[in-house]
């Protein structure tokens, strides 16, 4: 039978019992030598003989002549057997015995005496003697006497010593099991507690006496009872028992509101075994027990793990993952309920502007209240994602026409019309959204994710913070990119690129005093390609850097290959994109470039925008000092389309200030942009800067450039940009030659 009895006993007698027996067999086995026989008698031969039997038979002898003596030696000598005479002159025996139950000796008395009358005898069991030996008596008599004595005592002893034991033992094992980490419990057959340790007052609340009696079901959580019952019913023992099963356990206070969030439960790992009693027959299953773990904290461990997994940390949104997984599960329930879904492709206008200007912390926390904000404008059958930086998918299930989409995103679009209040700083945001439609607009996730994402880049190309469906044509729009993107690869390594060269005049003398370099692409099919076209994408795709090399190269070789045939020396002017500045070493490939090609180094300027200068002033401005100390000039292009500060001016190491063309779109037309050039002009002149307008196209802004004392020009009424070997025409002449 593979049954046992339990391990836990309250008093194991059964087994003291038979320790027992084993240990004292027989008498022989006792060790006589350990007896201390103490004679008191008024008869001195007959302690003599005594004491002489006695010894000889291995006993510890000692003798008293009289009652008073006896005495002295019982308080000062541990005595086992006391052979005591009754009459005795002055202390009798009698006396003696009162005396010993008054000290509350361990000494066992035989009473030795002539008086044999039953009252005497009597007399004498009243007072503590526990054998009565008549005088005279016979030495076999008290030989056996003693040794039956002996041999109790040695029981008693062994008893004692036992009982010791098992209350030290019981004590060690009732310390284990109390201050055990774990719940150790009883249950009887019908389910009701006999046992639990105090671990359940600190785990929980209940105090160990409040739960015996009680039934487990009212520790158990309720979701948790079907397989509580099952656990506690547990018939098994040993291996096949019960192990590692996960349950719930309620608290003994119920949720209270100043934590509300607070558990009121606790998850515990839980091993069960079945009690039996195979001594008793008819009902031997006496219950369960066993020993339950708190694993609440690796529980919540776990579940961090799985929520990392899943979530964005910073927001705490569904990450991609999960999307798929829920657009998954969507797009087989829109099958089955033969409706539509829709996911919206969500990109924040301005985020990067956001970030950058006022730092990385605030926009953490922008973005933690737009998700917030998003949720709340949502269902709760909906599922916002973010997907990475300022973007986000939404999905929203179960839709019967197209035009909820449409309703959702205005919903979406509206709930950030009221500014957010970070930091004292009030924060107007929009979105750029773009919708795709199962199963209209794509069957596979991918593609609806990829399309929701093109009707958002449509949108944000028309002027942004609206929402556009996805449609067919936007496909092209979006397979022409790609194959630019394609195309600009190639153009590097096949030579399509160019240098042109546009022309800088002196106003008042018309003489050529700068060129700018703008880069040209010869497409074998699309023909020539202006850098509007493909510098955006190139940037994007991560080319500019390469081009922007490749220009500044030809621009430098060109310059020397003009001082080479003797011609007069012009400023050249390359255009730099942020990305360019971004890089680490671009200072030192610059400065290299112009000493390979040993050009006089105040003749390259390097033209930079308002909003590549601004992206991380920290980082580019040593790049723009060195720049300086190495005799490059840089210049500011567009300016005024940007950040229109001035202020900052004064921080840069700047030489040359462009103004942007859109200034001088409404000259004439009597608008206050003449007021802004002039004010331009004043101020760059306090600076020590020289002013460029370029765009100029007719003669009324060249008149008015010259009326507020502007000296250098750039714009297609004196010179297009055109190839290198029509500039070099013009620069042979350049001594003499009049524009126009
Ligand atoms: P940008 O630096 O402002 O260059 C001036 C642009 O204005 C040139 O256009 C030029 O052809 C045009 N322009 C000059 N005069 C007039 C005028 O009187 N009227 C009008 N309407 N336009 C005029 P382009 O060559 O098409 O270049 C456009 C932009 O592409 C440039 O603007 C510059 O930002 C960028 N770009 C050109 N070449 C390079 C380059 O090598 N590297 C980088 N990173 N960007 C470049
Ligand atoms: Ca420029
Ligand atoms: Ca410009």
């Amino acid at each position: 039978m593979s049954v046992s009895k339990p391990s836990i006993q309250h008093k194991n007698t059964d087994g003291l019992a038979a320790i027992m027996k084993s240990s004292i067999q027989n008498s022989t086995d006792i060790d006589k030598s350990r007896f201390v026989v103490l004679a008191v008698d008024d008869n001195l031969n007959l302690l003599y003989s005594t004491q002489a039997i006695v010894e000889a038979k291995g006993y510890q002898c000692l003798i008293a002549d009289g009652g008073e003596a006896g005495l002295n030696i019982l308080q000062s000598t541990a005595v086992d057997i006391l052979l005591l005479d009754l009459e005795m002159p002055e202390i009798d025996g009698f006396a003696v015995l009162r005396k010993i139950h008054e000290l509350q000796l361990d000494t066992d008395v035989i009473v030795v005496s002539g008086k044999t009358t039953f009252d005497s005898a009597a007399e004498v069991f009243r007072n503590g003697a526990i054998d009565f030996l008549p005088k005279p008596y016979a030495t076999e008599r008290l030989v056996a006497t003693l040794d039956n004595i002996a041999h109790k005592r040695e029981l008693k002893n062994h008893i004692r010593q036992m009982q010791n034991q098992l209350e030290d033992s019981e004590r060690r094992y009732r310390f284990i099991v109390s201050y055990s980490p774990d719940i150790i419990y009883m249950i009887d057959h019908k389910g009701f507690f006999t046992f639990i340790n105090d671990r359940i007052t600190d785990l929980l609340g209940f105090l160990p006496q409040d739960l015996i009696g009680e039934h487990f079901s009212a520790l158990i959580h309720e979701d948790d009872l079907p397989q509580a019952e099952h656990v506690f019913n547990e018939r098994r023992t040993g291996d096949r028992a019960s192990q590692n099963i996960e349950l719930r356990l309620k608290s003994a206070d119920p949720l209270v509101e100043s934590k509300p969030f607070e558990s009121s439960s606790i998850v515990i790992e839980l091993c069960s075994m079945g009690i039996y009693d195979t001594d008793q027959s008819g009902t031997p299953y006496l219950g369960t027990y066993g020993v339950a773990r708190d694993i609440s904290d690796r529980k919540k461990d776990q579940e961090m793990i799985r929520f990392q997994a899943y979530h964005d940390l910073l927001t705490r949104l569904p990450n991609r993952e999960l999307f798929l997984d829920r657009l998954n599960l969507s797009i087989s329930q829109a099958e089955r309920n033969n409706n539509m879904l829709a996911v919206l492709f969500l990109d924040m206008d301005g985020f990067k502007f956001i970030n950058d200007s006022l730092g990385h912390v605030i926009g953490d926390n922008l973005l933690q209240r737009v998700a917030f904000r998003l949720q709340k404008t949502l269902r709760e059958t909906d599922t916002v994602s973010r997907i990475g930086g300022d973007e986000f998918n939404i999905l929203i299930p179960e839709l019967q026409t197209q035009e909820e989409a449409g309703l959702v995103a205005q919903k979406i679009l509206d709930a950030f019309s009221q500014p957010i209040l970070l930091d004292q700083h009030e924060i107007t945001i929009s979105f750029s959204i773009g919708i795709s439609l199962y199963p209209n607009d794509a069957g596979s996730i991918d593609e609806l994710i990829k399309n929701a994402d093109m009707a958002m880049y449509h949108i944000k190309g028309r002027g942004k913070n609206g929402y556009e469906y996805f449609s067919d044509h936007m496909q092209s729009i979006y397979q022409h990119r790609h194959s630019i993107e394609q195309d600009i690869r190639k153009a590097l390594d096949n030579q399509q690129f160019e240098a042109y060269y546009q022309p800088q005049f002196n106003v008042f003398n018309e003489e050529i005093v700068g060129l700018e370099a703008l880069i040209r692409w010869h497409h074998p099919d699309k023909g020539l390609i202006t850098p509007d076209h493909f510098i955006p994408i190139a940037e994007e795709i991560g080319l500019i850097s390469d081009i922007g090399l490749y220009m500044l190269e030809a621009g430098c070789k060109q310059l020397r290959d003009w001082l080479d045939q003797g011609k007069e020396p012009v400023k050249l002017s390359i255009n730099v994109s942020a990305f360019q500045l971004a890089e680490q070493d671009f200072d030192l490939v610059v400065c290299e470039l112009v000493n390979r090609y040993r050009l006089p180094r105040h003749l390259l300027v390097l033209e930079i925008t308002e909003t590549a200068l601004m992206q991380d002033m920290e980082m580019i401005l040593p790049r723009l000092i060195h720049l300086t100390q190495c005799g490059i000039g840089i210049s500011i292009d567009d300016f005024g389309v940007g950040y229109s500060s001035l202020s900052y001016l004064q921080t840069l190491p700047l030489d040359v200030l462009k103004i942007d063309r859109s200034f001088l779109s409404c000259i004439g037309d009597d608008c206050d942009k003449a007021c802004i050039i002039k004010a331009i002009v004043a101020m760059a002149r306090e600076l020590k800067l020289d002013v460029v307008v370029e765009g100029v196209e007719t003669d009324q802004q060249l008149n008015f450039i010259k009326d507020i004392g502007c000296n250098i020009v750039q714009g297609f009424l004196l010179g297009r940009p055109l190839p290198e070997q029509e500039i070099s025409k013009l620069l042979t002449l350049s001594s003499g030659v009049k524009a126009g």
